[in-house]
């Protein structure tokens, strides 16, 4: 039996009855309105090159992405602009989004695609096809890949590109979908982007319990490097299911105790996602941009949870009415894990390129409310992957007196979900940390 590597201390086994189980996908209606957001991504909205009234087709571009951080945006049916909707998230940022009205015939979709060789290509023309097509990080907030791979152009160190198959929390299902449906796509979209960033290695990251996946992954990847003679040496690191063992510090730590016992040179790591290496795939084989995202919905609010491939701009209130509808209205709408995800206002917003998974959770299933005192248990330190102590710095940031360091907290969420009082925990050290980054 090969080790498991696994991080050192805190976490839990993450189990959720509410999440879509097994991996199977279904498709979700095309929505007669999209809404299409301008901020897919980290960095300044888009500027939007279209006007109300125009027509656009699939696949077009609609916002021009500006400067580091931001990237481009395309329509993702074929349609009619009719306006420009803004809101105001959580966080006090204005998003404007362009809504356009289905219309007309599909450019792509049932279509036979166009294939384009890329093995010829130099570095910089994949990375111009990565940009132009508007590839983000699609599991880490949308930091644009072009970005990444700029960086990346001046890093000294060699390069390990590490292809994230963590599934520690039961909202990744649509990541396990995608490893599924897609795996070809998947390895190959990791050859293109180790040849666009010059790494030396290829890691997949494979939780432990993954069998199959990890036997297809070889299978492929040994196809693959016949038939194209691609030389990058990949090994497969099996991987511990404790959250949050996705998250970068801990596969980071991971990695390095791999590196020491196999006496390998990881070097620089370049962690990303097998949606993300899908849709690098589609950018430079099929030069398509994002056109779908497959994510988990579900929650304690919802009737029945599901993986869908669902249209960039589809609303939130389709795909929960394609699980069945709501059982009853619910108290917290979210983004994302549970543990991590960001709320949102209203059940009008819509897919981004970065929406993994989206939640409806009644009342009793949201934490972080503030119901009672501290009752010094002790539970958020035992649990901090960290080695933080979340109690004091909760009551440190709330009690207004001096502010504590909280930069090594991740907002991994594992303090708050364990806390029986049900204090903000992780909420209030996260917030705060993010603003020690600004
Ligand atoms: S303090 Fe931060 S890192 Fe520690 S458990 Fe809480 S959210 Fe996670
Ligand atoms: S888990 Fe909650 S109640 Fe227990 S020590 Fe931490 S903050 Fe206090």
């Amino acid at each position: 039996m090969r080790r498991m590597y696994s991080f050192p201390r805190g976490g839990f086994v993450f189990e959720d009855p509410y999440a879509p189980r097994g991996v199977s996908i279904e498709t979700a209606f095309l929505p007669v309105f999209s809404v299409i957001p301008l901020i897919q991504h980290t960095g300044n909205k888009a500027y939007p090159i279209v006007f109300i009234g125009e027509y656009v087709k699939e696949g077009m571009l609609i916002g021009r992405g500006q400067g580091p951080g931001s990237a481009n945006i395309h329509a993702t049916v074929p349609g009619k602009v009719v306006r420009m909707a803004s809101w105001k998230t959580v966080d006090g940022v204005v998003n404007d989004a362009l809504v356009v009205r289905m219309e007309g015939s599909f450019e792509r979709l049932g279509k036979k695609e166009t294939v384009y060789p890329w093995s010829d290509l130099p570095p910089s023309e994949l990375q111009r096809l990565i940009a132009e097509h508007g590839i983000v990080e699609l599991d880490a907030g949308g930091r644009p890949i072009a970005d990444i791979l700029s960086a990346l152009n001046m890093e000294k160190d060699a390069i390990t590109l590490v292809i994230r198959c963590v599934f520690d929390d039961p909202w990744l299902v649509a990541d396990r979908a995608i490893c599924e449906e897609r795996i070809k796509e998947i390895v190959e979209g990791g050859f293109i982007t180790a040849k666009a960033c010059d790494a030396k290695n290829i890691v997949y990251a494979v939780s432990y319990t993954e069998k199959r996946l990890i036997d297809n992954i070889q299978k492929t990847v040994k196809a693959l490097q016949n038939l194209h003679s691609l030389p990058t040496p990949i090994a497969v690191v099996p991987v511990g299911n404790r959250y949050p063992q996705h998250n970068q510090r801990e596969l980071e730590l991971v990695l390095r105790e791999y590196e020491k016992k196999e006496n390998a040179v990881l070097g620089c790591l370049f962690m990303t996602s097998p949606s993300t290496l899908s849709a690098i795939h589609d950018a430079v084989k099929l030069h398509k941009p994002i056109l779908d995202r497959y994510i988990a919905v579900g929650g304690s609010a919802v009737k029945t949870s599901k993986v869908f491939k669902a249209r960039i701009g589809t609303r939130l209130r389709d795909l929960f009415e394609q699980c069945g509808g709501l059982i009853a209205p619910p108290a917290r709408i979210v983004i994302g894990s549970p543990l991590a995800g960001r709320a949102v206002l209203d059940l009008d917003e819509p897919v981004t390129k970065t929406s993994y998974a989206a939640l409806a959770l009644l009342e009793k299933d949201v934490g972080g409310t503030v119901s009672r005192s501290c009752i010094d248990c002790g539970e958020c330190r035992a649990i901090c992957p960290t080695g933080l102590d979340p109690e004091l710095l909760y009551k440190q940031l709330t009690c207004g007196a001096e502010r504590p360091s909280v930069l090594e907290c991740h907002g991994c969420g594992c303090c708050e979900v364990v806390c029986p009082s049900r204090l903000p925990v992780s909420t209030t050290i996260y917030t705060a940390a993010k603003e020690s980054h600004i």
